[in-house]
């Protein structure tokens, strides 16, 4: 049995075409069922449904064999024990730093003042300012980062963008791009060895269509 971890929402929609293209169908809609194990057309493959930032945890310690998981996330997790091959150019957004519209960021850096930075991506705004010599305290949230600016919880948040839409209704602007994001395969290395024959044929098909989505983009 192949297990493959996914999370709901743009994740799972956006991996569902490459398993078509390993002619794998996913049988239950995750919004509509509340099961958390779903059977595909094939009896030896599975999906399981878990939190996005479990994902890297999952295949690193073998509930699952396989994973799709943002760059983001596995950064943050550190990507210890897990065989990465393929970048699926899915759930593509960045990751950036937003100020409230009104905050002179500019300056504040050039100043060398202290920022107060919001942000679930700790280990990437650590690196990001620690390279730009830029101090902060950093602050540790799990969701809703467009608010800390607002209440005066912090100076700056770090976060994903995709349209800019939810920056642009709270009154933040974007001032720096850290770095682009996609979703990348994960693999368990012990998988990788010991389920050879099962997992290789998804890599292959995986790859053929990421290869010829990018001829027709
Ligand atoms: P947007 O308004 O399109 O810029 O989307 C920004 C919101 O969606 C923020 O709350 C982000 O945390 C979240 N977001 C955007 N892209 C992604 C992604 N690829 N994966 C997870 N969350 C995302």
């Amino acid at each position: 049995m192949i297990t493959l971890a996914l999370s709901k929402g743009r994740i799972f929609d956006e991996t569902l075409p490459l398993l078509a293209a390993a002619g794998i169908e996913v049988l239950e809609d995750p919004e509509k069922s509340r099961k958390l194990i779903l059977p595909t057309n094939q009896p030896g493959v599975r999906v399981v449904l878990v939190r996005a930032t479990d994902v890297p945890t999952y295949v690193e310690y073998g509930g699952a064999d396989l994973g799709v998981t943002g760059k983001d996330t596995l950064i943050e997790h550190g990507g210890q024990g897990l065989y990465q091959p393929l970048d699926l150019q899915i759930a593509k957004c960045r990751m950036s730093v937003a100020v409230r519209n009104d905050f002179d960021y500019a300056s504040a850096v050039r100043q060398g003042s202290r920022l107060k930075v919001a942000t679930k991506y700790t280990a990437i705004a650590r690196e990001f300012f620690a390279s730009k010599g830029v101090h902060v305290d950093l602050i540790k949230l799990y969701g809703s980062m467009e608010l800390a600016p607002l209440t005066g919880l912090a100076d700056a948040i770090v976060d994903l963008v995709s349209t800019g839409n939810t920056l642009k209704a709270n009154q933040l602007v974007e001032v720096e791009r850290i770095m682009d994001i996609s979703s990348r395969l994960v693999v368990n290395q012990a998988a990788l060895k010991l389920k050879q024959a099962a997992i290789r044929p998804i890599l292959d098909a995986f790859s053929n269509a990421i290869e010829s989505n990018a001829v027709s983009s």
